[in-house]
């Protein structure tokens, strides 16, 4: 059966001849750094996301270092973040001196837990760092008027929902995408994302002219002018390679979404049964464009049913297994907001199933089948 966690080779096969037609016209250039494809993947990238501005980067992390920056942070600021997640969030926030700040996330949907944002706000908060886990978004209706209310700044970590959609209006949008709702908004095109390049790569997305031209100014060393450097930056850029590989895939982005979503409601019909096990629930806000499909298992049993599946050949992931907190380099200097039992527990029961373009009825199939065999 061969079942993927991640079918990239399958995926490039559908589309081959227009990458390669891309990535060939890039070498026959040699403008593999700033080339026109550059820009012209950024434009469409705003075009698809609704997004005033989009500005393209080096990678997911790299975005949400250069807009932490952007905002002016100082040392010993801090940034609300939830503790489960994926650790590039908080990390970026230690590495700029400033204090990661754990917040507790909703047991259904993975995400921040708006309800438990405002304990803890202090006067040193300064930032908000929600994340559209698994792939969809965070409750950003609440999260936008407690940040209102307190003037802090919002930063989308949408690494893993681009194309996901608000449903109805905020911050006088209709239906405004994932990524752009916030001051900022990130995203990663590492390859397993929902839009994945051949490499590393990143985006960020903006409404507001003058931050995007800081974004983009201290992506590239500071500079505004050749030479001329007006704010400490970074280096760091998205390869015209990767961006003309990205502009084809981009096209393709929301046949993509609907495989997931088709693969989705598959296991969602067919697991509805399984008592052993809680489906992923998709808040009445936003649709879901499933990065990951992530069940909870109960009753301890998350290891074994792993091990069951894995024995019939059929991977599965645990993202993640430790909450934020209790990962060594953060357990000293991030600060917990409440017992976090949420983030806790969850870590202990997740489990991702195979998620893809590429996953055809009869691998969905089989792969059902053999959860209802574990708990039989
Ligand atoms: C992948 C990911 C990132 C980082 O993206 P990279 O491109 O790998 O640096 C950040 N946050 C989340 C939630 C992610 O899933």
């Amino acid at each position: 059966m061969n079942i993927k966690m991640v079918d990239l080779v399958g995926q490039y096969l559908k589309i081959k001849d227009e990458v390669d037609a891309a990535m060939q016209s890039v070498i026959n250039t040699a403008q593999f750094i700033n080339g026109a494809k550059c820009k012209e993947f950024s434009a469409n990238l705003a075009n698809y996301t609704g997004a005033e501005h989009a500005v393209t980067c080096a990678n997911g992390t790299d975005a949400l270092q250069i807009s932490l920056m952007a905002l002016g942070l100082q040392r010993g600021d801090e940034v609300i973040v939830p503790a489960f997640t994926y650790v590039a969030t908080a990390e970026v926030i230690a590495l700029l001196g400033l204090v990661p700040v754990l917040v507790d996330v909703d047991w259904a949907t993975f995400n921040i837990d708006p309800s438990k944002i405002e304990d803890a706000i202090t006067p040193h908060t300064k930032a908000i760092v929600p994340v559209h886990l698994f792939g969809q978004c965070a409750d950003m209706g609440r999260i936008m008027e407690i940040a209102k209310k307190h003037n802090l700044y919002v930063v989308e970590d949408n690494a893993q929902a681009i194309g996901a959609q608000w449903k109805g209006m905020l911050g006088g949008r209709e239906n405004p995408k994932s990524g752009t709702i916030g001051h900022i908004g990130c995203t990663s095109f590492f390859p397993s994302k929902n839009l994945g390049c051949f490499g590393d790569g990143g985006a960020m997305f903006a409404n507001d002219e003058v931050l995007a031209q800081k974004l983009h100014c201290i992506a590239n060393h500071g500079q505004k002018v050749k030479y001329h450097h007006s704010i400490i930056g970074c280096n760091s850029r998205l390869d015209t390679l990767q961006a003309a590989v990205l502009d084809v895939k981009l096209q393709h982005l929301d046949e993509y979404i609907a495989s997931r979503q088709a693969a989705a409601a598959y296991y969602l019909q067919e697991l509805a049964s399984v008592e052993g096990i809680e489906l992923p629930v998709t808040a009445d806000y936003t649709t879901h464009v499933y990065h990951q499909f992530t069940i909870k298992v109960r009753d301890g049993k998350r290891d074994a049913l792993k091990e069951f599946l894995a024995g019939r050949d059929i991977p599965s992931m645990i993202y993640y297994p430790l909450p934020l907190h209790h990962q060594e380099a953060y357990r000293d200097m991030a600060v917990v907001v409440g017992g976090l039992e949420n983030s806790v527990e969850l870590s202990g029961r997740v489990l991702s199933l195979p998620m893809h373009t590429e996953l055809t009825e009869e691998q969905l199939h089989y792969i059902c089948r053999a959860i209802k065999a574990f708990y039989r």
